[in-house]
């Protein structure tokens, strides 16, 4: 390592973190020592963020920051953990110091609303790639899984479904449309850190919808070994959404609500007899939630409408290395 990479931790990555007793050595050792509080068990998650894939060269680097942040923040959310510490690793093509601090205000500004501390890191050079491991943490047995749900529970999901893929496909054709309220569900996703810690003792099971609805809620029914029903009328969509996508066959814009990634709510199971123990802690949560179906013997998602004919989404979700590779998610 060069003293200009020395001198770059010092200047952008160290002041992007805030103090946390728990933090017995940050950045600047060999590695970071961490206290666990007592009674809890350690949540860790790692996801990367290359150019190209997940973000064009275009894509203002404050909200670069905030977004590689945001989507471990909400791995955390959809466990049920509360978030403390980070490790950033950077590969940066060229040394842009002006790019660097606006992607670190971006990723600090975030950080400190929800008091992560960023503790180490790594810094190379090469193509651009952001990587953040997050680590946070739940009373003990009582994290968030996939594989809780059983049948007869009812599957919710929070804020609304579509936005950032709404505004990914306008951004790619150059159309526009739905305001700046789209573009920004796209470049800074607000993690549900509040709902998922909420829903701690209620959900049976929780996931963040980040490669589509349809294929994330599928991981929780493979996990868990049941299928589920999906009323597709009650699939939330905002009102940006709506008007953006007025005049398109309605069975395309709801496919798209139904698959397209990025949005980062959490989708989640509730057993029966839990709902109104759901719906009085609910009323104070930053987001609204809507009861979209229910979780039913067998396998696989079906959808239908609501007088019982069945409705076939376009499209599936996202997967990195499948044969025919839809969009970047
Ligand atoms: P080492 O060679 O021992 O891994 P480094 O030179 O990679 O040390 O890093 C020096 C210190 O700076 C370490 O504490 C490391 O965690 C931290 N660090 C390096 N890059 C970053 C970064 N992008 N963000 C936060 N901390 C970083
Ligand atoms: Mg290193």
């Amino acid at each position: 390592m060069s003293s200009g990479e020395f001198s770059l931790i010092d200047r952008f990555f160290r002041p992007g973190t805030v103090a946390r007793p728990d933090v017995v050595v940050g950045i600047g050792d060999d590695a970071a020592v961490l206290r666990v509080p007592d009674g809890h068990e350690l949540v860790v998650s790692v996801d990367t963020l290359n150019e190209g894939v997940h973000f064009t060269a275009d894509v203002a680097p404050g909200a670069l920051g905030h977004k590689t942040l945001a989507v471990s923040l909400s791995d955390l959310a959809a466990m049920g953990a509360e978030p403390a510490w980070a490790l950033l690793a950077v590969s940066l093509p060229t040394l842009d110091e002006a790019w660097i601090a606006a992607f670190m205000a971006g990723f600090s500004r975030l950080a400190g609303e929800h008091r992560v501390a960023l503790v180490g890191g790594d810094t190379t050079r090469g193509p651009l790639a952001l990587t953040v491991q997050i680590h946070g943490f739940v009373p003990f047995g009582r994290a968030l899984r996939r594989d809780g749900a059983h049948p007869g529970d009812h599957v919710y999901v929070t804020g609304t479904l579509g936005d950032a893929a709404l505004a990914l496909r306008q951004r790619s054709s150059g159309r526009v449309g739905g305001g700046d309220v789209l573009a920004r569900r796209l470049d800074r996703p607000t993690p549900r850190l509040l709902v998922g810690r909420a829903l701690r003792g209620l959900a049976s099971a929780a996931i963040d919808v980040s490669d589509g609805l349809i294929g994330d809620l599928a991981h929780i029914l493979a996990a868990s070994g049941v299928g589920a029903r999906i009323d597709v009328d009650r699939i939330p969509r905002s009102a940006p959404f709506v008007e953006a996508t007025a005049g398109w066959p309605v069975e395309e814009a709801l496919s798209l609500a139904l698959t397209g990634g990025d949005d980062y709510e959490l989708c989640f199971t509730v057993p029966p007899d839990r709902l109104s123990d759901l719906d009085r802690v609910a009323a104070d949560w930053d987001a609204p939630i809507r009861r979209i179906g229910r979780i039913v013997d067998g396998e696989g998602v079906t959808c239908r409408w609501r007088d019982g004919t069945s409705f076939e989404p376009a499209g599936t979700s996202f997967d990195h290395f499948a044969s025919a590779s839809r969009r970047p998610g």
